[in-house]
């Protein structure tokens, strides 16, 4: 082995990171938050497929887009030549999946997702090449009532996460006509400001002149300022839609602003669109974003069919819920087995399986390298995994018939140890932390500040 070269580690891919056992925690709470909240309005879940055809996004996104344009991991399938693209939002494919298997025959349908996104983007805070959302899509609705109630669902999300200072900002694209009109105009404005447009906006000033208003430049930002405002396109239907919604969210008491300016990065938008935004985290401040998608079923070949839907940005929550100073840790389990000896072992692998029937997380000592199975390394090993006691099975025990317990946690009994005969030691062990529980009010899963 001293002879070989050693080989070069492989490291992941830039921009997609991994996630940690230290985050596990947090992840866990945040998914089980959303999901409790998703379920409490009645939204089911769907899982679609990673990959889809390069068509799905082509088509549903539409040509003249960030993601469509330049952020996409498109390639050709070596096997049978299929143009493939890892998903860069899932909106596009569940409509696919609706579609594909008629889940709407029965009438309206309230879904969600989660999972990875793929998005070739330059990586840095907030901003990833492999990256998660929760969404949820509303599909077969047609009122402002859903809209609404997307973003008071969104609402209750932020209060049970403990997330305070995130802003919502809405607006109503319109409908195609509307946009139609608006857009003329619009690049009339664009015309006559020629010399302020970057490169990005003169490529889109034809194509997609409504993402310019979107810009991040801001030697941009007063003449986009002075742009034509759709909001003054709308037609009375498209305008009682959006007081619908401001109505609702007036009556519930959610606060927003209404931006003119706010459109979407996708073409399948209409009417409402809303985002969510914090001034915490810089300029990756959108940490959710959603609105209507009317059109969008039938570009896929469905019969016109409303809907209504939003993505949360994972990774920009979570950083925000770190941002509030919370620790999120969790023990590895309640319960360290020790053991020395070969009956000793069998005797452990025995009592731990009872104690896990009992609902107990409890880790078996393993040989590993690096650490001899000596008792003192063991019971290193006990006190370095959280658990609030220590249940040792040595020779002694075992001739004995008897496991040793030890509180791991607990100051005043330092050193306290006891002897339970083995067929009570579950019992023994199950009263001692539910009766800790009791006493302090706490759940084996403990985020401490
Ligand atoms: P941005 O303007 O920041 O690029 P977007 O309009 O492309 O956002 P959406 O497609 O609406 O974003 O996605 C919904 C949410 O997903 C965003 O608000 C953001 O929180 C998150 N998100 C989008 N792209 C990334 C990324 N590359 N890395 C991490 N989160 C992302
Ligand atoms: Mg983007």
């Amino acid at each position: 082995m001293s002879e070989q070269k050693k080989l070069e580690k492989i490291v992941g891919v830039k921009g997609m990171p991994d996630i940690l056992p230290a985050d596990a925690p947090l992840w866990e709470l945040f998914d089980n938050t959303v999901q409790s909240v998703l379920k409490s309005y009645g939204f089911q879940q769907i899982r679609t497929p990673i990959v889809e055809p390069t068509a799905v996004f082509a088509r549903g996104l539409g040509e003249v887009t960030d993601i469509v344009e330049k952020e996409m991991y498109s390639f050709v399938d070596a096997m049978n030549g299929d143009n493939l693209t890892l998903r860069p939002e899932s909106t596009a494919g569940v409509v696919r999946a609706v579609l594909e298997h008629n889940l709407t025959y029965d009438g309206p349908k309230r879904l969600w997702y989660a999972g990875q996104m793929f998005r070739h983007e330059r990586p840095q805070r907030g901003r990833y090449r492999q990256f998660h959302q929760v969404g949820a899509e509303a599909i077969g609705f047609t009122g402002p009532d859903i809209d609404a109630e997307m973003i008071v669902m969104c609402q209750r999300m932020w209060d049970d996460l403990g997330l305070q200072n995130i802003r919502l900002e809405l607006n109503s694209i319109g409908d195609a006509e509307e946009r139609h009109r608006h857009r003329a105009d619009l690049i009339a404005y664009f015309e006559q400001h020629q010399d302020v447009l970057d490169a990005d906006a003169k490529r889109r000033l034809y194509s997609n002149p409504l993402r310019i208003l979107d810009t991040k430049n801001s030697t941009m930002q007063e003449m986009v300022n002075g742009a034509p405002k759709l909001i003054d396109y709308l037609g009375a239907e498209s305008l009682a839609h959006f007081e619908g919604v401001q109505g609702i969210l007036r009556h519930a008491g959610i606060p927003f602003t209404i931006n003119p300016r706010l459109v979407r990065g996708m073409d399948y938008y209409n009417r409402t669109v809303f985002e969510w935004i914090t001034d915490q985290l810089g300029s990756q401040g959108t940490v959710c974003g959603g609105g209507r998608y009317d059109p969008l079923v039938e570009m896929f070949g469905g019969k016109p069919t409303p809907a209504c839907g939003f993505a949360m940005g994972v990774e920009r929550l979570l950083d925000l819920m770190k941002a509030s100073g919370e620790q999120f840790a969790r023990n590895q389990c309640d319960v360290y087995l020790v053991h020395q000896g070969d009956s000793a072992q069998l005797q452990a692998f025995v009592l731990a399986e009872r104690l896990r029937d009992a609902g107990l997380d409890v880790v078996l000592h393993c040989a590993s390298a690096g650490s001899g199975g000596s008792f003192k390394s063991q019971m290193k090993r006990a006190d370095a995994s959280g658990a609030a006691y220590a249940v040792i099975l040595g020779e002694d025990e075992v001739a004995q018939g008897i496991a040793s317990i030890k509180a791991l946690r607990d100051a005043e009994h330092e050193n306290n140890q006891t002897k339970v005969a083995f067929d009570a030691v579950v019992d023994f062990v199950v009263d001692q932390i539910v009766g800790a529980d009791e006493h302090d009010h706490s759940e084996h899963i403990h985020y401490h500040h």
